[in-house]
């Protein structure tokens, strides 16, 4: 299904500008974008993958990672093959990249089925759902009339005026921090730190839930410095901001040994000096993945796996210490 694309130039010679992304991709006829899912057609720009899902699951919140937007729930999850970032190390990329058989999902579908499962909305995730951007519009417009939640995953990687637009449609996010490093993430991922940090400034200026993920991967960003920066930046914005580090696996075109845990425990340790919500992920240790009172140190959810226990908190506050939680339960 194909929908008429929002966000782009009409340019000499059939030729299309789109202006969702930094990418900004001028277009020939017949042509698509870096990001595979828009393409001009004639002269005009279309969502090429208008409401075309690789698959419907449903996942506890913990898998997206969100780890303080109603813990222990289950979402019901969909995606579209695509995306506007080229990591090498890419952990999806048989469908960012390549491209697999997608079944089509009416908005008003998307609408039922975010309340499946006892689920608590639709996440929009594993590939880049920002370029999906018309669907996104119509899909969350359905899902909140259901009195669903919308969860974006995403590289952050949008223009300012498209994300505004956005805006009051979602309701948490997590977004995925590659690198503090321009230089990266233009030679290496083709992409544009300065959009990202916009992207979690926004969110987090509009009261919208935000959680950030880092998948620490050997030899591109496993130095001290660069995790650093990433918690000073985010706990400047908020130090309560909860942030995922991620072990790496070798995937894609990037076959560099997986995250040593020894600079994973020793990320996570500098990491929670900034930001006391500060997690692991794709590594089981309990008390790394489960959450504290910054306050008093008290255990509050207890995780292991997918296993999430709320232990600490009681009326919206900390038992031990009553200090108030700003999280929804
Ligand atoms: S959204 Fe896609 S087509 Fe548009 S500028 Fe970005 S990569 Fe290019």
């Amino acid at each position: 299904m194909k929908k008429k694309a929002e966000y782009w130039n009409k340019l000499s010679e059939n030729r299309v500008q789109c202006t969702l992304c930094s990418h900004k991709c001028i277009l020939k006829s017949g042509q698509k974008g870096l990001c595979t899912i828009r393409g001009n057609l004639d002269g005009i720009l279309y969502n090429l993958q208008y409401g075309e899902s690789v698959s419907i699951s449903s996942d506890p919140i913990e898998k997206k990672p969100l780890f303080h937007f109603y813990p222990g729930s289950m979402i019901t999850s969909i995606a579209p093959n695509g995306c506007n970032l080229d990591c090498p190390f890419c952990q999806n990329y048989e469908i960012s990249q390549g491209s697999v058989a997608t079944k089509y999902i009416s908005p008003k579908k998307a609408g039922e089925i975010s309340k499946i499962y006892n689920s608590i909305g639709l996440s929009y995730t594993y590939t880049e759902p920002l370029v999906w951007f018309e669907y996104l519009i119509d899909a969350g417009e359905e899902v909140h009339k259901q009195n669903g939640l919308n969860v974006l995953i995403s590289n952050g990687m949008i223009n300012p005026e498209p994300l505004n637009n956005l805006l009051p449609l979602i309701d948490a996010v997590n977004i995925d921090l590659k690198t503090f490093s321009e230089d990266k993430y233009r030679k290496i991922l083709k992409g544009d730190l300065k959009s990202v940090l916009n992207t979690i400034e926004t969110f987090a200026a509009n009261n919208i839930h935000i959680e950030v993920t880092t998948l620490i991967v050997t030899d591109f960003n496993d130095s001290e410095k660069e995790i650093i920066n990433i918690a000073k930046f985010l706990s400047s914005i908020n130090k309560e901001i909860p942030f995922h580090l991620s072990r790496y696996f070798p995937h894609y075109k990037y076959q560099k040994p997986p995250t040593d845990p020894k600079i994973l425990i020793e990320f996570y340790n500098i990491a929670k000096s900034y930001l006391p919500h500060s997690f692991i992920g794709n590594f089981q240790n309990i008390e790394m993945e489960s959450s504290f009172c910054p306050a008093c140190n008290s255990l509050w959810i207890s995780r292991q796996g997918y296993n999430v226990e709320i232990v600490g908190i009681e009326n919206n506050k900390c038992k031990t210490c009553s200090k108030e939680i700003n999280f929804p339960l």
